[in-house]
């Protein structure tokens, strides 16, 4: 039916087609900005007044709900109450090359805001334009990138779904349409676990590009075919966001002469790649922006600044790091801090928002880096330098529990472990 209900609304300008008592919003025919992944990846209504008419005051009498978005540092927090019978939102997640520098997770993940745009602040945020029509709206403090806006004002906003409040809800809050973009990641990165997200319907399909149009590509559901480990190790890495202002390189070190004994947690003795894992802290979605977020953790020493020659002169504790930002040195580029707790520094681009690292006094020397900026020829994952321990599921998922997140996490955690299970079988 959906099928049908697109179809029309290529051939008829109405934005509604009423089906018994229900208006049911029709999806616009997509736009398409070639080589934005993430703009093409979004079916758009089309107009704000419109897209609010889709819930309809006259059902305010019906079970309403209040969402709430917010970012981590809790400058900007939004509201709106909706009937509870519209939801879900409707939501993608987009893996292409941008969407991943530009968040620092292994994609984004957008929903349609149910309320008119006139109604939010956007005051406080700060722009970074990410393709000609669509800007990404990020808090200048605590690097949160909870809007995405069009520059075309009739059109609605799409927010972050990381930043949506963690509710009890009995109806379905989200719900993500097909995996757009997924080729760029050579490897798959996350699509695999993503594609159970739902409470209801079908697993989600992936597509190379857009998943729509006349040539959407759907990949196969075991792509990518050739084997998944990159038995290749990596010396090194870029780091790097989407703008470009934050550039870095993170070293493979083999810890010669280390006995296994003696490594830190982070190294696999057997390989000795670094640790990377799911993290479904609240902190951590708030920041990113997405529901799950992505980390590796390594030793400060093996991070150099490009322009470093012979030994790194990168900073080998928290504090190092944060003077030189303080101090404005060249080296560090737009990076920029949020200390969201007397321990805790999250050092993102203050350009294009992107998250960076994390750093904890209790560790002094490690570092967790965002593994959405770093740069790998083998795949978004990085498997030439990094391991991942899929049957750990997602750290801190705890923080979802009692919420409309916790199935979601629930899912995303169990296609994860299975998906590190098929892959150890067949290896
Ligand atoms: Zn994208
Ligand atoms: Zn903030
Ligand atoms: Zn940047
Ligand atoms: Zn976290």
């Amino acid at each position: 039916m959906l099928t049908n209900l697109l179809r029309i609304s290529t051939l008829v300008p109405s934005t509604y087609v009423q089906m018994t008592s229900v208006w049911i919003l029709v999806w616009d025919a997509f736009i398409s900005f070639t080589a934005h992944g993430l703009v093409s990846a979004i079916p758009v209504p089309q107009t704000s007044a419109a897209w609010s008419r889709a819930y309809s005051v006259k059902n305010m009498s019906s079970e309403t709900i209040t969402l709430t978005v917010s970012c981590l540092c809790k400058a900007n927090v939004h509201s709106a109450t909706i009937p509870k019978s519209s939801l879900p939102l409707q939501a993608h997640v987009c893996h292409c090359d941008t969407c991943r520098h530009i968040s620092g997770s292994l994609y984004t993940s957008l929903a349609y805001w149910p309320a008119p745009r006139s109604t939010v602040d956007l005051s406080r945020y700060k722009s970074y334009n990410f393709s000609p029509p669509f800007d990404a709206l990020f808090c200048p403090t605590c690097s949160a990138p909870v809007w995405g806006v069009f520059k075309d004002e009739k059109l609605p906003l799409l927010v972050a779904t990381g930043a949506l409040e963690n509710i009890a809800c009995d109806t379905e809050v989200v719900k993500w349409a097909p995996q757009g973009f997924v080729g760029d990641t050579i490897d798959g990165g996350a699509s695999h676990w993503l594609k159970s997200i739902n409470t209801s319907g079908p697993k989600l399909k992936s597509f190379k590009c857009s998943p729509r149009g006349d040539d959407a590509e759907e990949l196969p559901a075991d792509w990518p075919t050739q084997p998944h480990t990159s038995e290749e190790k990596q010396d090194t890495l870029l780091i790097r966001c989407k703008c470009q202002g934050v550039h870095f390189l993170l070293h493979h070190n083999d810890y010669d002469g280390v006995k296994n004994e003696d490594l830190t947690w982070n190294v696999n003795p057997t390989t000795r790649k670094i640790k990377a894992e799911l993290c479904g802290c609240d902190s951590c979605r708030l920041q990113g922006g997405t529901d799950v977020c992505y980390w590796t953790y390594s030793d400060m020493q093996n991070i150099s600044f490009l322009s470093d020659k012979g030994e790194t002169g990168f900073p080998s504790d928290m504090d190092g790091l944060s003077a030189l930002i303080d101090e404005h040195d060249p080296r560090v580029g737009s990076l920029k801090y949020y200390r969201s707790s007397p321990n805790v520094c999250r050092y993102f681009c203050g350009t294009c928002s992107a998250t960076i690292f994390y750093a904890n006094k209790k560790r002094p020397h490690l570092i967790d880096i965002a593994v959405g900026v770093l740069e790998a020829k083998d795949g978004a994952r990085a498997e030439g330098m990094l391991w991942w321990p899929f049957e750990r599921g997602i750290g801190s998922k705890e923080d979802a529990n009692g919420g409309w997140r916790e199935g979601v996490f629930g899912r995303i955690e169990k296609a994860a472990v299975e998906y590190g299970r098929t892959r150890d079988s067949s290896a």
